[in-house]
């Protein structure tokens, strides 16, 4: 009977490595986060990361630059900014964001769209086909738009005003009839305070020349791809914007009006 210990560790040890197997595996599958979105609608728009930095942890993702200095849409590893003049342009890697979120993108999931689904329609008909309400999800969508709606930030100067106000003065694009990708996330409503519930998306013409954080759209055809997310990587910036800021207060209506382009 004294093989009984060996083969019992034996068993202990295989299950472990196949845990740290699964864990490897999913290694493309986590969402590298820099700061919280209520930092963001806090004020701090201070440089925290080249983009160097954070595109060790991925390709696909959306944030902003240093000042709120535009709409930042990151796409099979090429970040552009998109002004609030308009202009698109590509960021070099010294650039510096104080958030972004980014994963690298897999598509594991392909769905077909009705015809003609404006956002709100776009919404329903995508969260019914979430594999689970409880995971995050990189969402891309490729396609031909009939309208597009999207908007984009004026950068700022020190002392920060919150995100709330700045927006008030956000520049709105309006296009039609044009080719473009939808790049964001869907998140459970349980990162309340770290980043956005629900949806979340940047729009990125394929002329590359159209860009912003995307309020509506009307997707004449298209195809979504879906890349599930099992983990978070979140980097809690040792700034003193970020150490300072008022991380207490519940900022879901500032949020809202933000993320919906109210005013
Ligand atoms: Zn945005």
């Amino acid at each position: 009977m004294r093989p009984s210990l060996p083969i019992a560790f034996c068993f202990v040890a295989t299950q472990v490595l196949a845990t740290q197997a699964a864990f490897a595996q999913s290694d493309r599958d986590i969402l590298f986060q820099l700061s919280t979105i209520d930092a963001l609608l806090a004020g701090v728009y201070q440089p925290l990361a080249t983009l160097d930095e954070v595109l060790e942890h991925g390709d696909f993702g959306l944030g902003t630059f240093a000042g709120l200095d535009g709409e930042l849409v990151l796409i099979d590893g090429e970040v552009y900014k998109a002004a609030a003049d308009g202009t698109v342009r590509r960021m070099p890697g010294d650039t510096a964001t104080p958030f972004i979120s980014l994963t690298w993108f897999d598509a594991d999931e392909r769905l077909q769209p009705p015809p003609d689904q404006d956002y709100a329609a776009f919404k329903t008909w995508l969260e019914e086909r979430l594999p689970s309400p409880n995971l995050t999800y990189a969402v891309r969508v490729d396609g031909q738009f009939a309208k597009v709606r999207y908007r984009s930030v004026p950068a700022q100067k020190p002392p920060y005003r919150p995100l709330k106000e700045v927006a008030k003065e956000q520049t709105y694009f309006d296009s039609e009839n044009i080719a473009g990708t939808l790049i964001g996330f869907w998140c459970p409503s349980y990162v309340k305070g770290l980043n956005v519930p629900s949806f979340h998306l940047h729009f990125l013409s394929d002329d590359r020349k159209s860009a912003g954080h995307l309020l509506d759209f009307t997707l004449t055809e298209g195809e979504v791809t879906l890349d599930p997310t099992t983990g978070w990587t979140l980097e809690l910036p040792m700034d003193k914007a970020f150490l300072r800021a008022n991380l207490g207060a519940d900022r879901a209506k500032a949020l809202h009006a933000v993320e919906q382009g109210e005013q």
